[in-house]
């Protein structure tokens, strides 16, 4: 049903880079094998899912929606990957994003921009723009994001689904094609609460194959979210993000759901991140400088495009044109300020002191939650904007990040849940924020409002 649902609809949405019909028919009837043998399966066992295109998958082409991997198809599974298919779940294909997950629109995928489900001239936000529209269009029940700086948080906002960031090391980076290697983090991403927390105990759990795999137990999500009880919770309002350049029917709901939440019996507070400030520029430094570094990798060789690979061109002539031709715009950019931001004489200045500023929002944390037990705002400043209307501008695009950024700086856990739509129908987001290890309280919110 689902695989005619995106033969249906895909053709106007774009959610998907690829779709493993085979592959996943053959999942689907290894399930039933398995029930038929008397064999006990996992509560998603035979569920489809969309997987974004950044996580490895064996024998499927994996583009990190770059003309550089274009042909690439991985020989192993990411970890992520591996447990989904050990717990039965059925991978329909590969969702569209922005090119090596750098964006906040989807628009910079080398394959063509994802439209917004619910308004077709606006974009489902980024990077992870088809694994959100997939959901929101119902061409997959669950799907598998990756949140560097809000590429789950965000698009979940844009198209009115659940999308969770979990704690950094909660969830395995291996197989990930790697955009940030210090704030990238897989996460699930659902239609409701509790499908999502059951994703995420298929999904968390330590893996000695990441070296940033946090060897402790997955928190209680699934108990969270069927629970939704938020008697007693303290509730933290960041008062900095919120007021000027925030759209004022974002500001009105957020805060009638804040409201909500105080009549559900949790205890609402006021607490100050005043580095949160910072933490969109000091972001925008250390991202570019980790990206430069993971992206030296596509050199040609290793995966993917070859140009100019005739005989009569040196091994540097041939990486310089296929990286010419093989990376975006955006790419190159984010290299650019990442190799300039680490170059000699300008490393303490650049790079060091976002390092400092990132020590600083980390500490902005520590204080709100020793005051709440979870911090709140809205997802994004405004709902989902025009396709085209901030391609050309880079800022503009980066704005996007300002409320999600904090929480990957930090590697605490955060979540955007449905909250509700603007008067002319369009989704908005609410932003919950848990100390590390605390993602079960976010489904806990997040029940609870739903
Ligand atoms: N908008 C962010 C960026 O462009 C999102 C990154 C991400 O989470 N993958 O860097």
């Amino acid at each position: 049903a689902h695989l005619d649902r995106i033969a249906a609809v895909d053709p106007t949405i774009h959610a998907f880079l690829s779709v493993d019909e085979q592959g996943a028919l053959e999942q689907a009837a290894a399930v039933d094998a398995r029930i038929a043998a008397g064999e006990t399966v996992g509560p998603l066992a035979g569920v489809p899912l969309a997987l974004k295109d950044v996580l490895a998958q064996r024998g499927v082409p994996t583009t990190a929606g770059s003309r550089i991997l274009e042909g690439w198809r991985p020989p192993y599974n990411a970890t992520v990957t591996q447990r989904l298919l050990d717990a039965g779940i059925v991978i329909l294909g590969k969702t569209n994003m922005d090119e090596f997950a750098m964006g906040s629109s989807t628009e910079n995928s080398a394959y063509g921009p994802t439209y917004n489900p619910w308004d077709l001239t606006r974009v489902p936000g980024g990077s992870g723009g088809g694994s959100a529209a997939a959901l929101a269009a119902f061409e997959a029940p669950l799907a598998i994001g990756t949140d560097t700086g809000g590429s789950i948080r965000q698009p979940a906002g844009f198209t009115g689904t659940v999308g969770i960031k979990p704690t950094y090391g909660g969830t395995s980076r291996f197989g990930q094609i790697a955009l940030a290697s210090s704030l990238d983090q897989p996460g699930p991403c659902g239609r409701t609460v509790l499908d999502t927390a059951l994703l995420h105990e298929v999904i968390a759990g330590y893996d000695p194959m990441d070296q940033t795999s946090l060897d402790a137990p997955v928190p209680p999500v699934v108990r969270a979210a069927r629970s939704g009880d938020v008697t007693g919770l303290r509730i933290g309002v960041v008062r900095e993000l919120g007021g000027e350049g925030y759209a004022p029917e974002v500001e009105a709901n957020f805060h009638a759901t804040v409201e909500m939440l105080a009549d559900l019996g949790a205890e609402v507070v006021e607490v100050s991140c005043p580095n949160f400030e910072y933490a969109l520029a000091a972001y925008y430094l250390i991202l570019p400088s980790e990206a430069s570094s993971n992206l030296a990798r596509f050199d040609a060789m290793r995966y993917g495009l070859r140009v100019g690979d005739d005989g009569t061109r040196s091994t540097e002539q041939v990486m310089a044109l296929t990286r010419e031709a093989g990376f975006g715009a955006e790419v190159k950019r984010r290299i650019i300020i990442g190799t300039y931001a680490l170059s000699a004489g300008y490393r303490d200045a650049y790079y060091g002191s976002a390092q400092k500023v990132r020590t600083l929002v980390q500490q902005d944390f520590a204080a709100a939650f020793a005051q709440a037990d979870v911090l709140v705002s809205p997802t994004t400043p405004t709902p989902a904007f025009r396709m085209g209307e901030r391609v050309d501008d880079p800022m503009a695009m980066y704005l996007n990040d300002l409320c999600t950024i904090p929480t990957n700086l930090a590697g605490n856990a955060a979540a955007s849940f449905p909250s509700g739509l603007t008067t002319d129908g369009l989704p908005l987001g609410f932003h919950v924020m848990a100390p590390h290890l605390a993602d079960d309280r976010l489904y806990r919110v997040g029940a609870a409002l739903e």
